[in-house]
């Protein structure tokens, strides 16, 4: 089992929230739920206990934040890492509230973690471990109110596990408490590859906007889970250079690009990420270079995609940042500091709450049928995703060059517009006591 690189932590939600003040003065919002959105609705702190394979006992911290539910439930992943904290668990909540608005889905944020290197633990220890969160949350979640789904080192099976475990509580079967579940327990067609899929739709409008021939643009791609593995595919389908490729234990280079379907076999399968080429289950070797992901970062290429965590460009490294062009898949993964020098430098950064928001796009999309009882086919999906990415990402970008900001602080004024509206929907008096935005 390998280590998890350490991460330069902050007080992330402290930093999230700068994201907000900055975007005020282009949203029409009042200052008094910029406020709101700097105070959780509600946090909640548990202690899970776990009975080893060896038989000892071990005690897990575990979180869930519903951070507005102004527009609707509280929505957001579950992510299973060493560095899981509460502020860092606050801040992918706001991020949540955020997306949703900014993709017009009637979701809140939310968010909740788990501090545990879940490669440390056997298959049955990590059920035990997902079941007993559920049973410490279940009061707090539900289709009505929050509502789960998988994210770092959580998966669909997970989300399989947890769903059962709710339903037994209320005794009744509730496949809306919780999405990314197998398709067998009422999963969505698309969910899987979704965070990818709707950041690759955003890049296929840039394509448009800058009259790219994709066989002419080289891309990076640190992080190679869920989100970074299917950008990755579906940009390789279309001609694009993947150079690079990353994930915890280092990075690989060939300037040709790689065959990604190979790699993804190779991670997946062999659990090894390994500059190959595969036919079939038969894989040879093919020349390429080791990076660190540091190296992978600085890559002369076109497109630089982070798909891991959060700080990963910081006032440190973000002046050698050479790419023109960052699609963030991952939450956060650019620090405000960073933010102010790649702006300098005149690239483009499509932020993450609109770049992964394929995910909890999806996400809703499973919710509805699941209340439906009525299951879409695969194309259904993703012709409804790339509608809702492709005019959003317009939108934003239509909003950027007219006020002459840059994509991230577009995209927060997009999401505030809309929040701003729900609060005045809302009624002044429940919310604030005063009038409504001026
Ligand atoms: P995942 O667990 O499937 O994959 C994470 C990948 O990152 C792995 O390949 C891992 O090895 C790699 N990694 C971990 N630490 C690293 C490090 N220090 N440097 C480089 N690589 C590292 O997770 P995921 O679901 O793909 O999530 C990745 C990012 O995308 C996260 O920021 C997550 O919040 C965001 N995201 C995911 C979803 C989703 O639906 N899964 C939706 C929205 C946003």
């Amino acid at each position: 089992m390998s280590a998890v690189e350490p991460l330069q932590q902050t007080d992330l939600f402290t930093e999230a929230i700068k994201r907000l003040d900055r975007a005020q003065e282009y949203a029409k919002v009042h200052p008094e739920a910029i406020e709101r959105l700097k105070h959780p609705k509600s946090v909640l702190s548990v202690a899970v206990p776990v009975r080893m394979d060896d038989g000892s006992l071990r005690l897990f911290d575990g979180y869930r934040v519903r951070h507005d539910d102004t527009r609707g439930p509280t929505k957001g992943g579950i992510r299973y890492h060493p560095q899981v904290d509460m502020s860092e668990v606050k801040a992918l909540a706001l991020w949540m509230t955020c997306k949703c608005a900014v993709v017009g889905i009637p979701f809140g944020g939310g968010k909740g973690g788990i501090s545990v290197n879940p490669k440390e633990l056997s298959h049955m220890e990590l059920e035990r471990l997902s079941r007993g969160f559920i049973r410490q949350i279940a009061d707090f979640i539900g289709p009505d109110t929050d509502i789960p789904a998988p994210d770092v080192y959580t998966n669909s099976r997970i989300m399989g596990w947890m769903m059962d475990e709710y339903s037994r509580i209320k005794r009744q079967k509730t496949p809306a408490v919780i999405t990314g579940k197998p398709i067998s327990l009422g999963g969505s067609q698309g969910r899987d590859d979704a965070t990818g899929r709707g950041g690759y739709y955003c890049l296929k409008e840039l394509e448009r906007i800058r009259g790219w021939n994709p066989k002419e643009i080289s891309i990076a791609v640190q992080g190679f889970g869920n989100a970074g593995q299917h950008f990755a595919r579906l940009c390789h389908n279309d001609g694009y250079k993947i150079v690079a490729v990353s994930d915890s234990r280092g990075g690989i280079y060939r300037e040709e690009g790689f065959d990604v379907p190979s790699l993804c076999y190779s991670k997946n399968v062999n659990r090894e990420l390994k500059a190959v080429y595969c036919k079939d289950s038969v894989c040879d070797t093919v020349e390429a270079t080791s990076i660190t992901n540091e190296q992978l970062l600085e890559l002369d290429v076109n497109v630089l995609a982070p798909a891991a965590l959060e700080n990963t460009i910081t006032d440190v490294n973000a002046g050698r940042i050479k790419a023109p062009v960052l699609v963030e898949l991952a939450n956060g993964p650019v620090t405000p500091e960073a933010d102010r020098s790649l702006e300098e430098k005149g690239s483009l950064v499509i932020p993450d709450i609109l770049a992964n928001a394929g995910g909890v796009t999806v996400s809703y999309f499973e919710w509805v049928q699941n209340r439906s009882g009525y299951y879409w086919t695969e194309e259904e999906v993703h012709t409804r995703l790339r509608e809702i990415m492709s005019r959003e990402f317009n939108a934003i970008y239509e909003r950027m060059t007219s006020a002459k900001i840059d994509m991230r602080t577009a995209a927060y004024a997009h999401a505030l517009d809309r929040i701003g509206e729900a609060v005045e929907a809302h009624g002044t008096s429940a919310f604030f006591g005063t009038s409504g935005r001026s």
